[in-house]
């Protein structure tokens, strides 16, 4: 069977990690990855034997950087299948008309809305919702990991009312404009629109989600009390966890104490720019109480929306009709445990 073609646009924190991704699988063709200014990322792209496509206007001023191009964003959109579309969340509707002009399938990510696409994936949740489909939304960072989590409970014990409080990153890692650096700045537009995001994909979920901006780079943090349809026991949940698609289980017992933690286990793990692609829960911070339970979960917003988006392109163009084993095949070729 003929490989997908697939194309990047946008390679920046998220688009980088899915050009890799796409590269990886062995029934997909990375075909090229787009950048509007010639600069380090261009030039890594190229290096790693991307090709390279860049607005016309732009095309000069690659030449004159001495970046070789192979074409522009539209070229590109003739050679592909399906584009995974990682720019910035505000070019949604501008690039949706450009693609179904093209005739190409295209994924967008979390900072768009679920209107542009009127179907939102997550692998773990709603997989076959995408199938065939010629648009469709990865859900973002924050809802990613409590669909991970929520919807596997769900399943099991049924959720009355779930509430959140998400304690976010204030900037990705490589980011010097956003903050605050010293400081914590709570989101006073409330409820906070995380939970009607998760509703996207869980429409009959009860959950109610506050947020609060901290000083740091590496992880999202999420506290999570969820008042179940009947009372289980604290081992119970831990079962379904550890059953769950891309969740990771760690102690605070073994040392990992905090998101720093998380993230020199991930550099331990030796994978692609030290990713942590699995939802992260503290087994000895899980406690149920009658019927509410009560969790930490840890989410590395750089990356547990890569194998996502791996699984909507084998979603969208038919390629695995089964979830589980997309998410086999997707896990096996980044190093993903379970
Ligand atoms: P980013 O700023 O790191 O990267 C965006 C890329 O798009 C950059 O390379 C930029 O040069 C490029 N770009 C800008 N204008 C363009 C244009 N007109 N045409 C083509 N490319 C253009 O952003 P990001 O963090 O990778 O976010 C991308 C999307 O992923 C957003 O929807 C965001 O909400 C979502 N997302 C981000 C994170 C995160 O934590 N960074 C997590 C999950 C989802």
């Amino acid at each position: 069977m003929a490989k997908i073609r697939v194309g990047v646009n946008g390679f920046g924190t998220i688009g980088k990690r899915v050009a890799t991704a796409v590269a990886l699988q062995d029934d997909m063709e990375l075909i090229g990855v787009t950048k509007t200014r010639p600069n380090f990322e261009a030039r890594t792209a190229v290096s790693k034997g991307y090709g390279l496509y860049v607005p016309a206007e732009n095309v000069q001023a690659f030449k004159d950087a001495g970046i070789a191009v192979s074409g522009t964003i539209d070229d590109l959109l003739g050679k592909v299948d399906i584009m995974v579309d990682c720019t910035p969340g505000t070019l949604g509707e501008f690039y949706r008309e450009k693609y179904k002009a093209a005739g190409v399938k295209a994924i967008f990510q979390g900072g768009e809305d679920h209107a542009l696409t009127g179907i939102s994936f997550n692998s773990t949740a709603n997989y076959s919702e995408s199938w065939g489909a010629q648009l469709s939304r990865v859900v973002s960072c924050n809802t990613t990991g409590l669909l991970r989590t929520l919807n596997p409970l769900d399943r099991k014990f049924k959720i009355k009312n779930a509430f959140v409080t998400i304690v976010r990153r204030a900037a990705d890692p490589g980011d010097i404009k956003n903050g605050p650096i010293n400081g914590l700045e709570p989101s006073v537009k409330l409820p906070t629109h995380h939970g009607p995001d998760v509703q996207s994909i869980m429409p009959w979920l009860n959950i109610n989600t506050m947020a609060v901006k901290a000083s740091t780079t590496l992880m999202h943090l999420h506290t999570v009390v969820v008042q179940l349809a009947s009372e289980t026991t604290t081992e119970e949940v831990l079962e379904v966890f550890r059953n769950a698609p891309r969740v990771r289980m760690v102690s605070s017992k073994d040392g990992i104490k905090c998101t720093a933690n998380i993230m020199e286990l991930a550099r331990e793990l030796g994978r692609d720019r030290s990713d942590m692609y699995e939802i992260i829960v503290w087994e000895d911070g899980v406690k149920v109480v009658g019927n509410t339970l009560y969790y930490y979960q840890a989410v590395h917003q750089e990356s547990d929306v890569i194998p996502e988006n791996i699984d909507c392109i084998r979603s969208m163009c038919k390629l695995e009709q089964d979830a589980a084993a997309s998410q086999a095949k997707t896990n096996k070729a980044m190093g993903i445990s379970q």
